[in-house]
């Protein structure tokens, strides 16, 4: 019952999550392209909801989240324009970030032996939560727009931070301060910022552009030292097949329009949440 609560929770926050991309669409600034597909959305925040097409005004029995999509049969009620599969998608994805970050901490909450232990512990949940969210609104607006904005990946980049002192604090409050919980993330975050740095500088911006370099930086943050390699490995050979599975089709012209971030923020999930597994994988097949 906790869980589906998790979830449910989850869904309906990820209804947010796609207003929030609406918002970064419409004030895309210099990018008319994509202001254009979003110019309604101060009729969005004048409280109640409209479909971008009709203007007609929502009422809750469209705005139930991934339900609505379906019985609607993607369709808006109204004007029977189509509705895009993102808006289920977000949600969909919102509830299993909930569900899974929540797994992810329940042992450190519910094996705390001390109430600042357990503040800790929320803290950090709250903490990966939000960077979660923010890391899926920057993987279907690079999938869309090929941009990471700025007004996302830098916040997501302070939380991360406090993430990690937060962390360094409660090893601290355990007593069992170790280097590698207090310097590798920002080490890692150095290293592979660094290294997108390079690839950026030398290829002039076409293999990777200044959004990843904030990307990786946050990744490695995140998930410190040596996760950070199968995230980049992970990142990099599924954006490579795809990449040459759509040149293939002819979809695609060229690798540089394929957005990279998308692949990085997958491995990044994927190395977070089977974190152990992963890395002895990867250790074992490549170290
Ligand atoms: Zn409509």
């Amino acid at each position: 019952m906790f869980f589906l609560f998790i979830f449910i929770l989850g869904l309906l926050f990820g209804s947010f999550l796609n207003v929030v991309i609406f918002w970064l669409e419409s004030n895309a600034g210099e990018d008319e392209e994509i202001k254009l597909g979003a110019k309604n959305f101060r009729k969005h925040l004048g409280g109640r909801s409209f479909c971008p097409s009709c203007k007609h005004q929502l009422n809750s029995k469209d705005l139930i989240p991934v339900i609505s999509w379906v019985f609607l049969k993607a369709r808006c009620r109204f004007c029977k324009e189509k509705i895009s599969v993102q808006y289920p998608l977000v949600e969909l994805f919102t509830g299993l970030i909930f569900l899974t970050t929540f797994l992810y901490f329940r042992s450190e909450i519910f094996s705390a032996i001390s109430y600042w232990l357990l503040a800790v512990g929320i803290t950090k949940l709250v903490l990966l939560l939000t960077v979660n969210c923010l890391l899926l609104i920057v993987f279907v607006y690079d999938l869309k727009h090929k941009i990471i904005p700025d007004k996302i990946i830098y916040p997501a980049i302070v939380l991360a931070l406090s993430y990690w002192l937060l962390a360094i604090g409660a090893n601290y409050l355990y007593g069992n301060i170790s280097l590698a919980s207090s310097l590798y993330p920002l080490l890692s975050a150095f290293g592979v910022g660094g290294f997108f740095y390079f690839l950026a500088t030398v290829s002039d911006g076409k293999w990777m552009g200044g959004g990843d370099i904030k990307l990786v930086f946050l990744m490695g943050l995140l998930l410190g030292f040596p996760n950070i390699l199968p995230a980049m490995f992970i990142g990099f050979i599924s954006g490579a097949v795809v990449g040459v599975v759509l040149i293939i089709l002819g979809k695609k012209k060229l690798q540089s329009e394929i957005p990279f971030g998308p692949f990085l923020i997958a491995g990044t999930w994927i190395t977070l949440f089977w974190g152990d597994k992963v890395v002895e994988w990867y250790l074992r097949a490549f170290l």
